[in-house]
């Protein structure tokens, strides 16, 4: 199966490269009824909640950016393949001239290095957000295990790269027609990116939905790995609300099937058509 969908808008080649996919249960939803999921479930013909964790290429004619390196074997066998996707895509891991990390989360990060701790694209200009760096960058360890362990990967790659980090603020131009979008509340500096192009504009949304079958038919749902869960709440909402009314490509770190999409006002929610 094809690990790559493409996206040609004006000069820019968007790749959604799928590195894996997982099933979350119905306790990662703190507060949602587990008879709302299943009702979520039966209207979608499904009984499972699914995930694939994605990262993105955006090829403009002077440089090759990647867009976070997915969880290596962090998590489980099914995950992991982002290398295979870059072959499948003629991308060797010396081509990319630009990484950015949209959040320092383990199932976008620890691609980027092996698990020997050195970096995997090696000629990479590495771009994080100032707040996402300075919160996983403190000295102290986190009193929850899962936090600490993550703090130590994220500090991990960082040595890793390196004086080839680079922060940015904000919804920041990333240069060659590629914007940063600031959002906050899945961590402190969460964020997207949006390419605007000819007549088309792409916006990839990040983890702003982890689950879609949940998620874009209720953007009231969070899921636990949500850091400010009311923040995440309204910036999910605001997001997938620009993005329909907007008429913007979408897609985001966790997107299933389809991986671009438009979004139309459904119910509650938003349903997607594939573009
Ligand atoms: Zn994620």
């Amino acid at each position: 199966m094809s690990l790559t969908h493409t996206l040609q808008t004006g000069e820019h080649e968007i790749i959604v490269i799928t590195d894996g996919g997982a099933e979350f249960n119905h306790e990662l939803f703190p507060g949602t009824d587990a008879a709302h999921i299943d009702n979520l479930l039966a209207s979608a013909n499904t009984k499972t909640i699914k995930t694939n964790f994605n990262a993105f290429i955006v090829k403009s004619p002077n440089r090759t950016l990647l867009v976070d390196a997915g969880p290596r074997d962090l998590m489980g066998a099914d995950c992991g393949k982002l290398p295979d996707g870059l072959t499948e895509a003629g991308i060797h891991p010396d081509d990319i001239t630009h990484l950015m990390l949209t959040h320092l989360h383990p199932d976008h990060i620890a691609g980027a290095v092996t698990p020997e701790n050195s970096a995997v694209f090696k000629n990479a200009t590495v771009l994080i957000n100032e707040d996402e760096l300075a919160f996983w960058s403190r000295p102290t360890a986190f009193d929850e295990q899962m936090m600490e362990d993550w703090r130590q990967l994220a500090q991990a790659v960082m040595s890793a790269y390196g004086e080839q980090v680079q922060t940015f603020a904000g919804d920041a131009d990333l240069g060659s027609g590629v914007s940063a979008i600031s959002l906050p509340g899945h961590t402190p500096g969460h964020c997207g990116f949006r390419v605007d192009d000819g007549n088309a504009s792409f916006v990839m949304a990040t983890d702003i939905v982890h689950a879609p079958v949940l998620q874009l038919a209720d953007p009231e749902i969070g899921i636990v790995f949500d850091i400010d869960a009311e923040q995440a709440r309204q910036t999910r909402k605001k997001t997938l609300a620009m993005i329909a009314s907007d008429q913007l490509i979408f897609s985001g770190g966790h997107m299933v099937e389809p991986k671009l999409a438009t979004l139309s006002a459904a119910g509650t929610g938003y349903s997607l058509e594939s573009i």
